[in-house]
């Protein structure tokens, strides 16, 4: 799958997207998301889960603020082995963001499946582990993903941040990139 990416304004509401855009959101099982529907919604419509959205406004802050990139993992689920992306989130000018994302090419068979089923599911947005009394399991829920009632970010997922936010590796961006513009 091609490198997918949008690009946001100080508000973080899209204003331009990879030209791809519309089939790949569709390949990834969100048909209403054509650019056109999105144009100029903040990025948080399409954020569930109040724990991810505090996790996600931090990063945005911190790579505004420090001018550097970032780059997270995460998975999708539903996606078999072809589950691992990276997110990079870009400084631009006046306060724009640009976010991209690509498949991840991480060794390993499929999670362990876990007989779970309740309907008040909590998964980890970033790593999809499942939240059971407390403890969080590399595991995938027999139900389906429309019953998981609650994304957070596990702790794992959180210091994994901290620590990237901690000793950035990439270099500050004195020249900011600017997202070739498609027909959009
Ligand atoms: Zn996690």
């Amino acid at each position: 799958m091609p490198t997918m990416w949008y690009e946001l304004d100080i508000n973080d509401r899209f204003v331009a997207v990879s030209e791809d855009w519309n089939a790949s959101s569709d390949m990834l099982g969100a048909p209403n998301n054509v650019f056109e529907n999105i144009r100029y919604l903040p990025v948080w419509d399409f954020v569930a889960g109040e724990e991810t959205q505090r996790f996600l406004r931090a990063m945005f802050f911190w790579v505004r603020n420090k001018r550097r990139p970032i780059v997270l993992p995460y998975q999708l689920e539903n996606m078999g082995d072809a589950s691992h992306f990276r997110m990079r989130i870009e400084p631009l000018h006046q306060g724009g963001l640009l976010v991209s994302h690509d498949p991840d090419d991480v060794p390993g068979g499929a999670p362990q499946l876990l007989p779970y089923t309740t309907k008040d599911l909590t998964r980890c947005s970033q790593c999809l582990k499942i939240n059971i009394d407390g403890v969080w399991y590399n595991a995938e829920p027999e139900s389906e993903l429309h019953e998981c009632s609650d994304w957070r970010v596990c702790p794992d997922c959180k210091e994994r941040a901290l620590n990237l936010v901690r000793q950035p590796t990439g270099a500050p961006v004195a020249r900011y990139a600017r997202a070739t513009l498609g027909k959009f």
